[in-house]
């Protein structure tokens, strides 16, 4: 990139809350309805109808705001954001303006290999619009999720790459994840991320003019998205042209970001506070029961983890990634009795299997204390490492322990030296040709021996033993 420019980025993070009801009514919040069946009067804007708060969403936000270092306001306000579009019956969405619940928080994550901070500006709460589906000749509308619980968070321009963005974006999935408050599928649209861009000169302290790129539905797209908009914008600013205020959509098949509108003023939404609800007071004992749901996040996690386990930080990234497959790392290290071999055999064995069918960590059909015991046959020498990934394979497709796999199909590890030593003589009695060959200085012969005998026990001879009574009966 050019060294005169310095890309500036936030972000506006729309997160779902996982409640089972709306925020302002008792109709289902669920994602998986039969279309337009989740259509309380409220949801529809039906004249006379009132909304009524729900307590659990405004819970989930009060702990996202812990969860990100905010100050939580005792006292917040909801207020109508006045617009018209098909998918707001109301025509006007209820948001927070000025007194949102929380303010000036942070979230630190890591991206390739650096420490980085950003700023929260703000987090508030609102409710989500209707989902349209845009057809040829048609656009149809799902009122399902008119009213779902969101919260909004905020962040100042504290990024200054695309990668750090998408670092971002991970980390707040991971941690809204974390203290159960949102399920974070960029792809179902559960989390939506608003990604403003701007460049200014390295140089200079004030920031240039920003577009707004929308709702961008993968970790990949965010980074191309924005990477391709710092690249449009420093060729106009280096030809002398203006950047324009306003919102842009990524086109990921043409890998370009396209105009979609002029960027509206707040004050063109007419914000005023919601005359139907009342603000919201918080008491000091109400955040503090909220703390007890914050579990260890995956930063502090993710350090933990390199410190105590000795994993790489790529390793540790990756099991922080859900919360339920880093207790299954614990409970495997556990099992394994501390085994160095415990990282890899979950990453490239059970990890493989589950993203084969793109399972979640629970669909293990292999369990940490399964893995564990077989991880300590392989360190103890029970097993080889190959044969314990056929003993795996079985394990996972049968649903049984190694014991099981090993007594059943017979693949225990041969180790004593009597047994070997009978194989041995056997093999070499039956290629005498071989065995002049050996003797009169083609060393490579030896492994040849070596093959036939795995070959014999399937697999199954100890190797360093095997080849140590075999170099004794050679010689
Ligand atoms: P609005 O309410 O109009 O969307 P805000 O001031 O609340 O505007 O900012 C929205 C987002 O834009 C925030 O994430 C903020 O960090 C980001 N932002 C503000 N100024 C810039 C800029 N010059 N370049 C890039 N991002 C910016
Ligand atoms: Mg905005």
């Amino acid at each position: 990139m050019d060294t005169k420019w310095q890309p500036v980025i936030g972000l506006e993070i729309h997160a779902q809350l996982l409640t089972k009801s709306k925020l302002f009514s008792s109709d289902s919040a669920s994602f998986f309805k039969q279309e337009n069946t989740s259509i309380h009067p409220v949801s529809l804007g039906m004249p006379g109808t009132l909304p009524v708060l729900n307590q659990t969403a405004l819970e989930y936000a009060i702990r996202t705001g812990i969860a990100f270092n905010c100050h939580i306001n005792k006292k917040s306000v909801f207020a109508r954001k006045h617009y018209f579009y098909p998918d707001l019956p109301k025509a006007y969405q209820i948001s927070q303006y000025d007194k949102p619940l929380c303010e000036k928080g942070s979230v630190e994550f890591i991206c390739q290999g650096e420490k980085h901070e950003v700023r929260i500006h703000r987090i508030h709460v609102e409710e989500d619009a209707g989902r349209f589906r845009h057809q040829a000749e048609k656009s149809l509308v799902n009122f399902n999720r008119a009213g779902v619980p969101l919260v909004e968070i905020v962040s100042e321009p504290d990024l200054s790459s695309p990668e750090a963005a998408a670092s971002m974006v991970r980390m707040i999935r991971n941690i809204l994840k974390y203290i159960g408050v949102c399920d974070g599928s960029l792809e179902e649209g559960s989390l939506r991320c608003d990604c403003n861009v701007s460049v200014k000169e390295v140089s200079k302290d004030k920031l240039g003019t920003r577009t707004e790129l929308k709702n961008i539905n993968s970790f990949k797209f965010i980074e191309k998205a924005i990477h391709y908009e710092i690249k449009r914008q420093i060729n106009i600013l280096k030809t002398g042209g203006v950047i324009t205020r306003e919102t842009r959509l990524y086109n990921s098949i043409k890998n370009q970001t396209f105009p979609l509108r002029s960027k509206e003023e707040s004050s063109d939404y007419r914000y005023f506070p919601d005359p139907d609800l009342l603000p919201i007071v918080i008491s000091d004992s109400w955040i503090q029961k909220q703390k007890k749901y914050i579990p260890e996040l995956p930063l502090i996690k993710l350090l933990r983890f390199k410190k105590e386990y000795h994993i790489s930080e790529e390793e540790a990234a990756l099991l922080v990634e859900d919360p339920d497959l880093a207790k299954y790392f614990e409970n495997l290290f556990c099992a394994s009795c501390g085994s160095k071999l415990a990282v890899n055999w979950l990453i490239n064995e059970v990890l493989a299997k589950l993203n084969k069918n793109k399972q979640h960590i629970s669909k293990a059909s292999v369990s940490p204390d399964m893995l564990g015991d077989l991880v300590n046959k392989i360190d103890q020498n029970v097993v080889s490492g190959k044969m314990a990934k056929k003993i795996f394979d079985t394990m996972w497709s049968h649903k049984l322990n190694s014991d099981q796999v090993i007594q059943k199909w017979n693949l225990k590890q041969i180790s004593s030296e009597a047994d070997l030593t009978e194989i041995i003589q056997k093999i070499i009695s039956k290629f005498p040709k071989q065995l002049m060959a050996y003797k009169s200085g083609k060393l490579k012969i030896f492994d040849f021996f070596v093959g036939q005998v795995m070959r014999e026990t399937r697999g199954q001879a100890e190797p360093e033993k095997l080849k140590q009574i075999l170099k004794k009966k050679l010689d």
